[in-house]
């Protein structure tokens, strides 16, 4: 980002008066990569696809360019119509761009509404009835409106996709080719996606007009920030570890990633009995609930926030020191998602594994994708066992198969070594290639593995 800071600034990238003034009063001093490099081009009219995380930037790279075109087209919307889109896959996620969006024109008289399931529909339907300049929406939600009649869509000249590969993997494919039927002609698409999975290119193809392609910080490079160790431990002892580890650091803002909604809401009160402060968002908490917990981890009112991997999805929360894979993620991508919640804006932080010795192809799989392999912190590395379990597709209800070294844009073993990547939590970290456990040990785990409860979120 430093690089960026230097070589620009939001005045040289042809925003106008109100915009930068809007920038100034959020306090963004100058445009980060993606908005350097995606904000020239979406304000000359490209089409673009843009290569992205969640903590990039990119809501203000697709953002203020848009409203810009919005203000200099100067027409009201029509009843029930649409003049740009927006589709994100979760609820939260909606409201967080919106609330952005409303920052970039709290200058300007243009309206932002957002529908998202889970909320009522005659309040979204109501909203809409008198035209609104920007919509955000979850696709489900979206059909759901559009089916009424509460909205038109075919005015709509401009459509972001933001989180696509989220939205692929959470089953919305069939609505985004829906959507793309009804979305207005002549227009510009804007298409973000954190990995590049095979499916993205179909989607690419059904929405982008020969676009241009903007890539920062690719996904794994986050994994260059982030201080990444984990434990060996078996599934029982877990939340005490953890409590213990939380425990050391009483000023850390720790997001923990549980596999289950179940395992969430358990292990939250289990913190909480412990005398820590904590949270939770999962599949089973209503949305008023989840967006109520958020507010609070980022006030600091709770430290800890317990959170399924659908739940946390996009969230930006500043000031997250730490991320815990309580359990690993089923898909490898799936971590680096979680860990690039820490160590935003070129800050250091820490991504603190839990591995059973079931788990041990989980987090292989990880240290494939990324390159980079994770200290280990304390217990014994258990051998690659017959029966661990292996990375899946779990989650990805389309079945795509994502190929490891595409996702991070560069050949495994190519990434550096994270610096810090030891940081003495228990017996102090070990680096490097697998030990040989005590045979004893192993078999001692094996005959405590858990059953495991495999909601998902
Ligand atoms: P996003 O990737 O859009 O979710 O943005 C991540 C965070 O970075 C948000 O909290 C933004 O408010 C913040 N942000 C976006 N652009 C800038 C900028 N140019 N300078 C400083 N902070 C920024």
């Amino acid at each position: 980002m430093k690089e960026a800071y230097i070589l620009t600034t939001f005045e040289a990238l042809g925003l106008s008066n109100t915009l930068l003034r809007s920038v100034a009063a959020l306090g963004f001093e100058a445009p980060t990569p993606i908005q350097r490099d995606a904000i020239p081009h979406v304000l000359a009219g490209r089409d673009l696809m843009g290569l992205a995380q969640t903590g990039t930037g990119k809501t203000a790279a697709f953002g203020l360019p848009l409203v810009q075109h919005l203000m200099a087209e100067k027409h009201l919307p029509e009843a029930r119509a649409v003049r740009a889109l927006v589709l994100a896959p979760t609820r939260e996620l909606v409201n967080q761009i919106a609330d952005n969006l409303r920052a970039y024109v709290k200058r300007t008289d243009l309206r932002v509404a957002t529908v998202v399931g889970g909320a009522s529909i005659n309040n979204q339907v109501r909203a809409l009835s008198r035209g609104t300049d920007v919509l955000v929406a979850t696709p489900g939600r979206l059909l759901d409106l559009v089916e009424r009649r509460a909205v038109r869509l075919d005015t709509a000249r401009f459509l972001v996709l933001d989180e696509a590969d989220q939205m692929l993997d959470l089953g919305f494919i069939h609505a985004l080719r829906k959507i793309a039927t009804l979305v207005g002609s002549p227009r510009q698409t804007l298409l973000f996606s954190a990995t590049m999975p095979k499916q993205m290119e179909e989607l690419s193809r059904a929405y982008l007009n020969d676009p241009v392609r903007v890539e920062v910080s690719p996904p794994g490079k986050a994994a260059d920030l982030v201080r990444q160790s984990v434990h060996f431990v078996e599934q029982s002892a877990k939340p005490d570890l953890l409590k213990r580890l939380l425990a050391e650091d009483r000023d850390a803002l720790s997001l923990v990633f549980s596999r289950t909604k179940h395992g969430a809401e358990r292990l939250m009160k289990q913190l909480c009995a412990a005398g820590i402060n904590a949270g939770s968002i999962h599949g089973n908490k209503s949305q008023g609930q989840r967006e109520r917990a958020i507010a609070a981890f980022r006030k600091g009112e709770i430290r800890v926030l317990v959170a399924t991997d659908v739940a946390a999805r996009g969230i930006d929360i500043p000031g997250v020191s730490h991320v815990y894979n309580f359990d690993l993620p089923e898909v490898p991508e799936s971590y680096v998602h979680r860990i690039g919640r820490t160590a935003r804006a070129g800050a250091g932080g820490d991504a603190v594994a839990f591995c059973t010795a079931e788990d041990v192809g989980l987090l292989r799989a990880v240290e494939k994708l990324t390159g980079v392999p994770v200290a280990v912190a304390s217990g014994e590395v258990p051998p690659e066992q017959r029966g661990s379990r292996p990375a899946s597709r779990r989650g990805r209800p389309n079945g795509q198969p994502r190929a490891a070294g595409a996702a991070t844009g560069k050949p495994n073993g190519q990434r550096r070594q994270p610096e810090h990547a030891s940081h003495g939590h228990g017996n102090g970290p070990r680096h490097g290639a697998p030990q040989k456990p005590g045979a004893a040990a192993a078999a001692k785990r094996r005959r405590h593995r858990p059953a495991r409860d495999h909601a998902m979120a």
